[in-house]
């Protein structure tokens, strides 16, 4: 106001001349110093611009009277698109510069300055029109702001995702229409990168630098109103159309960033104070929607994940033996994460490999590994530490191996769960991957829970095969007891009706046992025992079965052996229980066995037969004197 009296008592720029110059160049340098040299990113120097030009054609309506047609346009434009910090300043400007003279020497020009301000002010009325319908668009993002944010994820919902994803282009497109935008992106940080999550355009091509970064970066928003004149800076994405304004705020969840939402339109100056507010609006709904999102996700991974765990741990606890534990282990451990693994046990040699998957040319099932040592590789430190896991996310350049074999390929980050017994660490599962990074805390925990319930498993079925040997064992002597021997030989019945193949029995019988217990006593008897099935177990093959049948009378079921065979294998017995010395009461005393050999098929085919046959013939080795092998005789049918 004081500028437009100042300007009709003065008559700028007409009778002051000199004046006008001076504070035109004040006003203009001002402007230009704040075009280049910008102190925010507030479109303050638009008004900086009109101003000028308002000036600029005052002064120059001087020389070229059509010069000042000039303020039409400039009226209308600050009027249609510009606050009133804008339009203001420029109508004022128009007024105290030129309407004086104009009013004075130029009466015919009265209705030209009439129209340039009465059709600003009408451009000016429209605008708050369509301002007040925008704040109805306004209104309704609030109710959906706030429907959302009370509203909560229904887990239950497989396909709210879906919903919410669209929900959130919606949102989208909303902000475009309120804030007069071209194009409205949300871009989602994925991994160190960024990735376009939603936009109103398709076809957005992220460039490497630009302000969305700069503002990721940052975490500051950012509003600029003439990109093209920043050339250092550029938006950053392109969708076909020119950028020249542009908001861009971060998305931050807490202390998590995630993402960057955009605003632009290819108009210069296209957003003021109120549009930057309104997207920041927006933008807490984007961030607000994103985090839920993600919790979903994260509840949908973890729902999975407990799944998963709940069905392997069921199904591990259906095995009972080492070897189906440790491959149901790994795979159970495979469904949780998916990449190589493998589980080690303690054995009386070392450390087995009992079930691995996913290395090449190892498996648990053909392969057998045991190794005497672990030194030199990270599992010996997973062995011999507590029960917390060895987590390591980037394994390239560690000092020692993963593994005591070959894995197959570069393993870049690894995960050692100690599987606790008993008497300390039973065994260690490991998970080996080819990515660096490639555990989420979520799975970590998962293994970790597995492994508890891996570990009760082993040592369940440990116990159990203790408890089962113990059940089939004689306990002075070690070898099978006679439970064993004939269920043992029931079986094999059974097969061989199936498949004939030969079998043969021994009963071996210790020779005038009695009086080396009369003589020596019990505990002297009791160590001959052990001595001659020290001696039994060693001249048998593993497939041969040898327990103690009674007393001082053992028993053996000969696989794959023929009458020949299983004659040959008893005389090596008795020479063998004959010549290795023995003593008793600090004496050396001679030992002596007879035994008896019946054969299937060839003396029978009949289970209880062949045992009575070779007992037969045990009778007869006593008889003819002792320290004999005797043949059943084949039996008249
Ligand atoms: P033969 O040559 O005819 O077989 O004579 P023997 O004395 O070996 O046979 P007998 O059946 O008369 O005696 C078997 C003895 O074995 C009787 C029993 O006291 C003894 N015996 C049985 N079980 C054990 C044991 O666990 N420890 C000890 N020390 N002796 C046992
Ligand atoms: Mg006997
Ligand atoms: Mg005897």
């Amino acid at each position: 106001m004081v500028l437009v009296a100042a300007g009709f008592y003065l008559g700028f720029p007409l009778n002051h001349p000199a004046l006008w110059f001076s504070s035109a160049l004040i006003v203009c340098g001002y402007f230009i110093f704040k075009i280049f040299y910008p102190k925010d990113k507030k479109p303050l120097d638009i008004t900086g611009i009109f101003l000028s030009i308002a000036v600029v054609s005052g002064g120059l309506s001087l020389i070229h009277p059509w010069a000042v047609y000039l303020d039409i346009p400039l009226a209308v434009a600050s009027s249609s698109f510009f606050g009133a910090q804008v339009f203001g300043p420029v109508w004022a400007a128009i007024v105290a510069l030129g309407a004086r003279d104009m009013i004075l020497h130029r009466p015919g020009a009265i209705p030209l300055i009439f129209f340039s301000i009465s059709s600003g002010a009408l451009s000016h009325l429209a605008l708050r029109r369509f301002k007040a319908l925008s704040s109805g668009l306004s209104e309704k993002l609030s109710l959906l702001y706030e429907e959302k944010s009370g509203a909560g994820l229904s887990t239950g919902d497989v396909d709210v995702l879906g919903a919410a994803e669209k929900e959130f282009s919606q949102a989208l497109l909303l902000a475009r229409e309120l804030l007069e935008a071209d194009t409205v992106t949300v871009f989602r940080v994925s991994g160190e990168d960024m990735a376009v999550k939603s936009s109103t355009s398709p076809g957005i091509r992220l460039k490497s630098e630009g302000i969305i970064r700069a503002c990721l970066k940052n975490r500051q928003p950012v509003s600029l109103s003439n990109i093209d004149r920043k050339e250092f800076l550029s938006a950053g994405y392109e969708h076909g159309e020119p950028v020249c304004s542009l908001i861009a705020v971060p998305l931050i969840l807490g202390k998590n960033l995630l993402g960057v939402a955009v605003c632009d339109s290819r108009r210069v100056g296209a957003f003021n104070l109120k549009h930057v507010s309104d997207f920041n609006r927006f933008a807490s709904f984007f961030t607000g929607m994103m985090g839920r999102e993600r919790v979903f996700a994260e509840m949908k991974r973890s729902l999975k994940g407990l799944e998963v765990f709940e069905e392997e741990s069921s199904r591990l606890l259906k095995h009972l033996t080492k070897v189906d534990v440790a491959n149901e282990g790994t795979l159970g451990a495979r469904k949780i994460a998916p990449m190589a693994n493998a589980i080690f046990l303690v054995s009386k040699e070392g450390y087995e490999l009992s079930a691995a998957s996913g290395f090449s040319g190892i498996s648990a099932k053909k392969n057998f590994h045991i190794f005497k040592t672990l030194k030199g590789t990270l599992l010996a430190n997973a062995f011999s530490g507590g029960q917390e896991p060895i987590y390591i996310s980037d394994f390239r350049n560690y000092p020692v191996a993963a593994l005591p074999f070959d894995a197959g390929f570069h393993v870049k980050s690894v995960l050692l769960q100690p599987l606790a017994g008993e008497e300390g660490t039973l065994g260690v599962l490991g998970m080996f991957s080819d990515r660096t990074n490639s555990f989420s805390a979520h799975q970590i925990e998962l293994i970790k829970m597995f492994s508890n319930q891996l570990s009760v498993t082993f040592s369940r079925a440990i116990l159990h095969e203790k408890l089962a040997l113990m059940a089939k064992t004689d306990a002075l002597t070690g070898l099978f007891n006679r439970r064993h021997f004939d269920e043992t030989l029931s079986a094999e019945f059974k097969r061989l009706v199936r498949h004939p193949r030969p079998l043969s029995l021994l009963l071996i019988d210790i020779d005038h046992f009695k009086k080396i217990n009369d003589r020596f006593g019990h505990p002297a008897g009791d160590s001959v025992l052990k001595t001659v099935s020290a001696i039994i177990k060693k001249l048998m093959r593993d497939t041969d079965v040898a327990a103690r049948y009674g007393g001082e009378e053992f028993a053996a079921i000969l696989a794959e052996t023929d009458k020949p065979g299983a004659q040959n294998l008893a005389e090596r017995l008795r020479k063998a229980v004959f010549l290795v010395p023995m003593e008793a009461g600090g004496q050396a005393i001679n030992v002596s066995v007879s035994i008896g050999v019946s054969s299937f098929p060839r003396d029978t085919d009949k289970k209880e037969e062949l045992v009575e046959l070779a007992d037969k013939a045990l009778y007869s080795a006593k008889d003819e004197g002792r320290n004999k092998v005797c043949l059943a005789k084949k039996t008249a049918v």
